[in-house]
């Protein structure tokens, strides 16, 4: 199958997630102010810069390499419920990836999944909880979604597929970003039932989540990286 999302698209999406988390520091922090300890901005941009930091010291040379170092700087740069989740987030997605070259549009959807289950497993967030589990599980749904509905049933032998593989990886990031954001501001209302917004209880209402803000940033970073013009 086409390789879709090899090492250099990868290294292009964290990138752009970096400069959309540098971009956004100020509400990042702002959203936190209100419902945390207002540095949500800042632990996201602290790591992400040294992840950078990080791809420009030594280039990995296969995704599950890339993901790994992702998550890894993550980890120990980021204090705070972030930097465990997120670094969860990609380790999980480097070993779904495995030590490839290349990913297509349903063995990235695969990743993010893992990515995904990752996050729940360290973090225990369920639907409805105001948190970044809220919009990135609907990112991946509709990623997966949009992925499956543009799959042919059957391998076509002769004929070229009615869309391309690429259009359908564009498509299913759209429409995962359109999801997340969707789900991003969904947390607004709700009452946060995990991490520090928590201890405000019914004072959490009426406020939008800085982890499902960032989440949503990642999943556009993904749509703006890995479009196919
Ligand atoms: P801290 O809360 O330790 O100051 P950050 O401010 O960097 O860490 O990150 C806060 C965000 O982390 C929240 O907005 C929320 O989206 C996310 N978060 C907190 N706890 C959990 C959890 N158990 N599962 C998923 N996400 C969580
Ligand atoms: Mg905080």
């Amino acid at each position: 199958m086409t390789a879709l999302v090899d090492v250099e698209a990868l290294d292009r999406w964290i990138r752009e997630f970096a400069g959309q988390v540098a971009a956004h520091k100020e509400l990042l922090t702002q959203l936190d102010a209100a419902i945390g300890d207002a540095d949500h901005g800042a632990n996201m941009d602290r790591g992400m810069t040294a992840v950078v930091a990080a791809l420009d010291g030594s280039p990995p040379a296969n995704a599950a390499l890339l993901l790994k170092q992702v998550g890894m700087t993550l980890v120990s740069t980021v204090g705070g419920a972030s930097g465990p989740l997120y670094g969860t987030f990609f380790l999980r997605m480097a070993t779904a990836s495995g030590e490839v070259t290349a990913l297509d549009g349903q063995a990235f959807a695969k990743a993010l999944r893992a990515g995904l289950e990752g996050v729940v497993s360290r973090g225990k967030a369920e639907a409805g909880d105001k948190t970044m589990y809220d919009a990135l599980a609907p990112a991946v749904e509709a990623l997966e979604g949009t992925l499956s509905a543009a799959a042919p049933l059957t391998e076509a032998p002769t004929e070229a597929p009615t869309e391309a593989p690429t259009e359908a990886l564009t498509e299913a990031l759209r429409s995962a970003t359109r999801a997340a954001e969707d789900g991003r501001d969904a947390t607004i209302a709700m009452l946060a039932r995990k991490g520090r917004a928590s201890y405000l209880g019914e004072r959490s209402v009426g406020h939008q989540d800085p982890g499902a803000t960032s989440a949503a940033l990642l999943v556009a970073a993904a749509a703006t990286a890995l479009a196919q013009s």
